[in-house]
């Protein structure tokens, strides 16, 4: 029964933030998929875990928008998510609620769910926030380097204070509903580490383009918003954002787990 009530609130959830133009269509789809699966399995405790990163990064992705104008150019997609973003944030989560319909007295699942689900929180508000810092980023690999505000793998104060906020939002319910308090600061540093994980991958080995006409590093690709073809200029080229924010999730994961 769980999973029609599950099914009807993420078809609802999906309709929502695609009228609200947080979600395309594949997207919206992604997202009844995924909600459907953690909140039928899951029930209301993962509902509300899922809802705050859900929530939370599509507002932050509208808020400051005079701030950040400009710089939307060097992501590669514009807040309107699509299924690669959904599965690249919510896939391991999902991943987890199956896992937790096998193991029901488990823990470890629900460590698993909230450790990702904290950590790519961590980094869109690190992301969306990071922006307002005053002065520019430094490079994650190389702290004396200063860059462009917007550049992947470029840190900040700023940046790194929205991530322990968006990382300890998720964790404070997700240790809420257990006996174990500890899971609070656990998870915190799990979604806090997946952030920096996703920051040193950005510039590292994540796939970086350039854009000639605006002499600009952006990832996107093959066309930059003024429509002129990038060029690849560094990374791995299977490695686009929606991997990346996979991959801060499973680090997050990682973490989590190696100290439970
Ligand atoms: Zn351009």
């Amino acid at each position: 029964m769980q999973i029609i009530y599950g099914f009807i609130l993420a078809i609802i959830i999906a309709v929502l933030a695609y009228s609200a133009h947080s979600l395309n269509k594949s997207g919206a789809f992604a997202a009844a998929f995924v909600g459907t699966i953690i909140f039928g399995i899951g029930g209301w405790q993962w509902a509300i875990l899922l809802l705050t990163f859900f929530i939370t990064s599509s507002g932050l992705s509208r808020a400051f928008k005079k701030r950040k104008a400009g710089l939307s150019e060097k992501f590669s997609k514009g807040h309107e998510r699509d299924a690669g973003q959904v599965f690249g944030n919510g896939g391991l989560a999902t991943l987890f609620a199956a896992l937790h319909a096998l193991y029901p007295a488990s823990i470890i699942p629900w460590v698993g769910f909230a450790a990702s689900l904290a950590a790519v929180n961590a980094d869109t508000w690190a992301t969306e926030l990071g922006v307002l810092n005053p002065t520019p980023p430094r490079m994650i690999t190389d702290l004396r380097k200063q860059v462009e505000k917007g550049t992947s793998g470029g840190i900040s104060l700023w940046g790194t204070g929205a991530a322990l906020l968006g990382s300890s939002l998720v964790a404070l319910p997700a240790a809420l509903f257990t006996d174990y308090w500890l899971l609070f600061p656990l998870v915190t540093f799990a979604g806090l580490a997946g952030s920096f994980f996703d920051s040193l991958l950005g510039a590292t080995v994540q796939a970086m383009y350039y854009c000639p006409t605006d002499k600009k590093e952006t990832e996107k690709h093959p066309l930059h918003t003024c429509g002129t073809e990038t060029v690849h200029i560094r990374g791995w080229k299977w490695l686009d954002n929606d991997w990346v924010n996979f991959a801060c999730g499973a680090f997050g994961v990682v973490v989590a787990l190696l100290f439970i």
